[in-house]
């Protein structure tokens, strides 16, 4: 927060200076007045009309100053938070996928989106406000002290009951600023799981049920907001009763000078002015700071996700794969004791084909997750040729590899720009790859051809269709490492056989295949049948050896099959 305030540091100076201009101008405003009065009561004509042509000019010009003042704050404004909108965001790309999953989507979006207009109304206004308040103070007391400082003392007094207000309501308010943040993140949550199972709301007929939990939800933040609300408008209330009081103090006390003979009327009308910016930007300033004070811990939320670090994999290396993937004696866990992989050795020899197979939840996505470096947190080590992945740079291990998800994800934009990822490539190589992915012929019969719009995560195809795309999305990049889980699950028998077929066939990939699929034509393509159970390689072996073996596999493949 405080970076993108001090990248802005030249515009807010500008702003400040005009700010200081314009609320001295505004504050000038009661010497005219004292002048004017004067004149008027001294019958000076020529005097009088030379007042009003300059009060003319003044108010032209006080008038263009306070729209430049304003012109800037709304600028930097502006300035500030698209920057900490984009700090917010690349923080949150650059969380690693454990820290990442760790919270819910609608969290990062209420930061992007609710918490960023808090920030906007209650902390960068409300500072400009306040400065701009002090500066009207300070030039209301300077022109006070000048005219009475009889007046400009007793104002003092009555002023400092002002002050202790918010002292009382800061804390309190700080708290409810914080509710109301946490519950518009909720609130965004709930909107966004309820839109996103659209389909099943209509299926099962759950519009009166969804719409029930929503008004409760609903409920809840229009509460926490009028929480915080109340408490504002309290501070603000008894803000404004004390100020009038005080100018209640000046104008007595002025009157009764008049009536002494101490000051002139013109002095009485100007003081009755300035008490009003005397006790309005002091009473401003009063309820901005607590606004101001609120946001902290909004802030140190926001601050904490654009400066994230991970780290989990800090190493720089270079990473190679001229040989090997090699795992010696894994031990992974997501929760406490909770073994997921439980002591796996593997080595992964460049090349070959490996299909991992076992029942459901046995660990096949989570082992392959930490060979692409998912996750840091593993006991045991997992090297590339022979250096440790912890060591190396991550992004560089990202470059070298892909992976084709059960759920694919598609991005809201056409085919061409869902296959390349803000690359560039030929129309020859997309082509080919499409070929090899089998998404060749159904995107032939598309009129837009690769320029057809996905929709949200592509529901404008199917499932079978979106991965055959993510797989052109794969190979596009030729990494040398290509893992498919369940990646063909989607696609009908033959069509998902000849894509992994063509697969196969790719010497110069390192083909590693999740799969449910036990079709002995294919297993007995790959080079290796890795057989998991409960978070350990039970048996590893090409198809051939494995069902001669007769053991684990062997059951597990006859109880799939039959
Ligand atoms: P498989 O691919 O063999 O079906 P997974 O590797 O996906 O199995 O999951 C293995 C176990 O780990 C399952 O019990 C699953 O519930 C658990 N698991 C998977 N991902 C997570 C996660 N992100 N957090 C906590 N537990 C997880």
């Amino acid at each position: 927060m405080k970076e993108c305030i001090k990248r802005n540091r030249v515009l807010l100076v500008i702003t400040i200076i005009f700010s200081v201009i314009s609320s001295v101008t505004m504050v000038g405003v009661s010497l005219l007045l004292q002048s004017t009065i004067d004149k008027v009561m001294n019958g000076d004509m020529e005097g009088f009309k030379k007042v009003l042509a300059f009060t003319l000019i003044y108010c032209l010009i006080m008038g263009l100053l306070y729209f430049i003042y304003d012109i800037l704050s709304k600028m930097f404004v502006r300035n500030v938070t698209k920057e900490l909108r984009d700090k917010i965001f690349s923080g949150i790309i650059k969380h690693n996928y454990k820290d990442f999953n760790s919270k819910n989507t609608a969290d990062y979006i209420s930061a992007l989106t609710n918490d960023i207009k808090l920030v906007e109304e209650n902390y960068i206004t409300s500072i400009l406000l306040v400065f701009q308040f002090s500066v009207a103070f300070l030039a209301t007391i300077g022109i006070l002290l000048y005219l009475s400082p009889l007046v400009t003392a007793c104002l003092f007094v009555s002023m400092l009951l002002i002050f202790i207000v918010p002292s009382i309501f800061g804390k309190k308010l700080e708290s409810k600023q914080m509710n109301l943040s946490n519950k518009l993140t909720s609130f965004t949550t709930l909107i966004k799981d309820m839109l996103s199972g659209y389909d099943i709301i209509k299926s099962y007929n759950l519009k009166k049920d969804t719409f029930k939990e929503f008004e409760e939800e609903n409920i809840d933040l229009a509460k926490a907001k009028f929480e915080a609300d109340k408490l504002l408008v309290i501070n603000e209330t008894l803000s404004q009763l004390l100020g009038m009081g005080t100018q209640f103090v000046a104008v007595f006390l002025s009157a009764y000078l008049v009536l002494k003979g101490n000051i002139t009327m013109g002095t009485l009308i100007a003081i009755v002015q300035l008490s009003g910016s005397f006790i309005q930007p002091v009473i401003m300033i009063m309820s901005y700071l607590p606004k101001i004070t609120s946001m902290n811990s909004v802030i140190t939320r926001l601050d904490e996700l654009s400066n994230y670090k991970d780290s989990s994999f800090t190493g720089n290396g270079n990473p190679s794969f001229k040989n090997s993937i090699e795992l010696k004696n894994i031990n992974f866990e997501y929760e406490e004791n909770k073994h997921i992989i439980d002591g796996v050795d593997l080595t992964i020899i460049k090349n070959k084909k490996y299909a991992i197979v076992g029942p459901s939840g046995c660990g096949k996505s989570t082992l392959v997750k930490l060979i692409l470096g998912y996750y840091a947190d593993y006991n045991g080590q997992i090297k590339y040729d022979d250096n440790e992945i912890r060591n190396l740079n991550i992004e560089k291990i990202n470059n070298m590899t892909s992976i084709i998800h059960q759920n694919v994800y598609m991005f809201d934009k056409n085919i061409k720009d869902n296959i390349c990822l803000y690359k560039n490539f030929s129309y020859e190589n997309i082509n080919e790859i499409l070929k090899l992915s089998g998404a060749y012929e159904f995107i032939n019969e598309i009129e837009e051809g690769l320029d057809y719009h996905m929709g949200e995560n592509g529901n404008n195809l199917s499932g079978g269709q979106k991965q055959r795309i993510a797989i052109a999305r794969a190979l596009i990049q030729e990494t040398p490492i290509l893992v498919l889980d369940e990646g063909t699950s989607a696609i009908d028998m033959q069509t998902g056989y000849d894509i992994e077929n063509r697969l196969l066939s790719l010497e110069d990939l390192t083909l590693i295949t999740i799969t449910h699929k036990m079709s002995e034509e294919l297993l007995s393509l790959y080079d290796e049948i890795i057989y998991m159970e409960n978070g350990k390689i039970i048996e590893q072996g090409s198809f051939e050896d494995l069902i001669k073996r007769g053991e684990r596999f062997f059951d597990f493949y006859k109880l799939e099959t039959a």
